[in-house]
């Protein structure tokens, strides 16, 4: 039951309940004035009959007022949540492509390959999002056969998710990414990103948390072949 249809059931009960203690009593007075006269003593087998359905109707109506309100909780608890998701992306690096992370142009002689500017971070960023609020993720939204997002700049794949996170009412709470390449160094251009990546989703730098690891030379990353980012991300809903 949805809160005003509560609310109007409450009402009517509560002026149901009043009409009929006004006519109970009404007619007590009456049964008592009576026997009053007739006999000038209380018949109390009929005050007791008489009020006994008052008393019965009075307590049905506070259980099922008292079973509205723990509804009315346990719908708002039921809607109410804290939700966690996580993300993972990986791109190869080829020559003479442009490296993005996190919404900034690196100076590398390599770049990712992909379909928008394959952004690894923001692409890693908006999977954990899109996860945690249950709307699929990032190949649901922006498929790489479209070609309206090809080279497109992933940070607008990051607006688009807030805005879908904020019309089911979630707001983001707090991401934290492991970018992982074996070159170039990250740490220094980390500032810049956080407050790329801040701008795009609309919440303060501080949300933002990025660390950087490299993959100690095994494997593709390691080879300096390929670059990847895992990301967790909170979002909460009041
Ligand atoms: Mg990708």
């Amino acid at each position: 039951m949805n809160t005003s249809a509560s609310r109007v059931a409450k009402t009517i009960l509560f002026w149901f309940s009043i009409v009929f203690l006004g006519l109970m009593l009404w007619k007590l007075s009456r049964a008592n004035s009576a026997a009053t006269h007739s006999d000038q003593n209380t018949d109390w087998t009929t005050i007791i009959l008489n009020t006994a359905p008052l008393i019965l109707l009075v307590g049905f109506c506070l259980l099922l007022m008292r079973q509205m309100g723990r509804n009315k909780a346990w719908s708002r608890n039921a809607r109410s949540a804290s939700r966690t998701g996580i993300g993972y992306d990986l791109h190869r690096l080829e020559a003479g492509r442009k490296l993005i992370v996190g919404g900034i142009e690196l100076p590398f002689d390599k770049g990712p390959v992909g379909h928008s500017d394959g952004d690894v971070l923001a692409h890693a960023v908006c999977d954990a999002l899109l996860g945690a609020a249950g709307l699929g993720d990032i190949g649901t939204h922006f498929p790489d056969t479209d070609p309206k997002w090809k080279g497109a700049n992933s940070l607008i794949f990051l607006e688009h998710a807030k805005k879908l996170l904020a019309e089911k009412d979630f707001a983001i709470e707090h991401v934290d990414a492991v970018v992982i390449t074996e070159r170039p160094k990250l740490g220094p251009h980390f500032p810049k990103m956080r407050e790329a990546l801040a701008r795009a989703l609309g919440v303060p730098v501080e949300k933002i948390h990025l660390k950087a690891k490299t993959n100690e030379g095994v494997d593709a990353i390691g080879r300096g072949e390929a670059i990847a980012a895992h990301v967790v991300a909170t979002i909460s809903r009041p």
